[in-house]
């Protein structure tokens, strides 16, 4: 399916895409890899919302499961998300891109808190929106963070670049029968328990009918080719 018609999109990207080869934290060439091919993305006539995770820095669960307190956890994974949509606003306007940052947990002195029509107003001006801070919740993921950015902001489309091409009938790499699906609906994600956004941001996006382009942000031109309609992809859909 071609997005291109489609106006306003949503790109969530894993905070771990932004590691590159790195085994932690933020690979400044890769961010700004990632951040030209935002910019093609503009540059072709979208309307782009940024979402950006925070697993390359720290995540609420891993804390908890060492002892931290998991709201605590929660917290700080949020304010990990930050500072990745800090670093993709640095490498955007490295590359003369209007971006702002807005989180979801206010924070004055570094970017603006998220309010609805003060974003619509900059993508409107074409300036991209780094949606920072998820939900501004513990127990909550920067997936349903974007679901719902993507809800709130009338996306056309929500579009996950991960480290796999797409969803599958099982684990790749461990089940050589496993099949990619071109598409699939809500209901299937759901009910089978496929592990590719948790199920609140799933739920979402069938709500408000939002599809979810599943694709490998791994390969450099992805985002232009699921755009154009000629990439390696899963949508999921009614
Ligand atoms: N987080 C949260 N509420 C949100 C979004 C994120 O508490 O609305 C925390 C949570 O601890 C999560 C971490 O921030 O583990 C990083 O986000 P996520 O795991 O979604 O990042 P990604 O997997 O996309 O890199």
């Amino acid at each position: 399916m071609p997005l291109k018609d489609k106006k306003r999109i949503l790109l969530k990207l894993s905070g771990e895409v932004l590691m590159g080869e790195q085994e932690y934290g933020i690979d400044p060439a890769y961010v700004a890899r990632l951040a030209e091919e935002v910019k093609a993305a503009k540059d072709a006539g979208y309307e782009i919302c940024l979402v950006i995770g925070g697993g390359n820095i720290f995540r609420g669960v891993a804390g908890a499961a060492r002892g931290l307190d998991r709201t605590t956890g929660d917290y700080m994974g949020m304010l990990a998300t930050v500072m990745n949509a800090l670093a993709m606003q640095n490498a955007l306007e490295q590359l003369g891109v209007q971006t702002r940052v807005q989180s979801a947990i206010p924070m004055a002195s570094v970017c603006e808190p998220y309010i609805r029509r003060r974003a619509e107003r900059h993508l409107q001006k074409g300036r991209i929106v780094i949606f920072a801070a998820g939900t501004g919740n513990p127990f909550f993921t920067t997936d349903t963070g974007a679901a719902l950015r993507a809800a709130e902001m009338n996306c056309d489309a929500l579009l996950k670049g991960t480290s796999v091409d797409g969803i599958y009938s099982a684990d790749p790499k461990t089940d050589p029968n496993a099949t990619r699906f071109e598409t699939i609906t809500y209901d299937k994600v759901l009910s089978d328990n496929l592990k590719v956004m948790d199920a609140a941001a799933v739920a979402l996006c069938r709500e408000n009918h939002i599809p979810i382009v599943v694709f490998s942000i791994r390969e450099k031109g992805n985002v232009a080719r699921v755009l154009d309609g000629s990439g390696v992809q899963t949508i999921v859909q009614e």
